[in-house]
């Protein structure tokens, strides 16, 4: 710690590779859910938490689903269409939490349950297309950028009731809620206003309009900041690395210059 690198303590995270040490890393992520929960005056049941498996390989995802988790976050469409597609003997709901473009909707359409990071017409769009011609529909998160980092997708949060209004005529997206990444910073003073921020978005749509966001769910938080999610508000908290382990792959990978 103390490096710009992240709240996330690397060194910490521990890669489980039995089902144990899964049930063990969950069981750790659990008490600490609970324990936010608690501060914040909430209930534990009130907070989902979503396993995010990215990078992880079908091996050990198998393992972290024989611990017990059914649910399953990813950032990338081809990743997680892959590993669908390689666990479908497993009955794995999995949600596509990472950027997306147009021409990649026809496969989130495919096995996707749930899409959190739609930002842009064009790709509620091109979803709804696809998900209308499989004949279902799909739980979507609209992505609100929420550090003002241009590295961070999402869209401005001055234009998302003018969105919400628009994805109304998209039957098949049934919207959830709010998905937000805070600012990449050990500093919690930094991280938090990003979840403040969220949080007064959807209450604000709300008012507005309370048929815009459906249950109007936030998803914020990961491994280095779900603590402080939880205490503002969030109903889903992403969180991978501290249930499978440190991740040899950079964030920038998955944020162009995150780092
Ligand atoms: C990877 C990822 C997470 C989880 O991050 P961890 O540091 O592994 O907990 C959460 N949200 C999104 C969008 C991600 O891509």
């Amino acid at each position: 710690m103390g490096d710009d690198s992240g709240l996330s303590h690397d060194e910490q995270y521990s890669t489980a590779t039995t089902v144990e040490e899964f049930r063990a890393n969950i069981a750790e992520v659990e008490r600490r859910i609970a324990a936010a929960a608690e501060r914040a005056g909430r209930e534990r049941t009130e907070v989902e938490l979503l396993p995010v498996s990215k990078t992880v390989p079908q091996e050990r995802i198998r393992l972290a689903v024989a611990a017990g988790c059914a649910k399953l976050g990813e950032n990338k469409v081809q990743e997680a269409h892959r590993k669908s597609e390689e666990m479908a003997d497993l009955d794995i709901n999995w949600a596509v939490i990472g950027h997306l473009q147009s021409n990649k909707a026809k496969d989130v359409a495919k096995f996707a349950g749930e899409f959190q990071a739609l930002d842009r017409l064009k790709v509620a769009r091109a979803l709804d297309r696809r998900l209308q011609a499989e004949g279902r529909s799909l739980d979507v998160y609209v992505q609100v950028n929420t550090s003002s980092e241009d590295s961070k997708f999402g869209m401005p949060p001055e234009e998302l009731l003018g969105f919400l209004g628009e994805l109304r005529s998209f039957d098949s997206l049934k919207v959830q809620g709010l998905m937000t990444l805070a600012i990449f910073s050990s500093d919690i003073d930094r991280v938090r206003p990003c979840f403040e921020l969220l949080r007064g978005l959807r209450d604000q749509v709300r008012e507005a309009d309370p048929d815009l966001l459906g249950p109007g769910r936030l998803s914020m938080g990961m491994s280095g900041d779900f603590e402080v999610a939880i205490e503002e508000g969030a109903d889903c908290v992403r969180v991978g690395q501290a249930i499978f382990g440190r991740r040899a792959l950079p964030d920038s990978h998955y944020w162009p210059e995150a780092d």
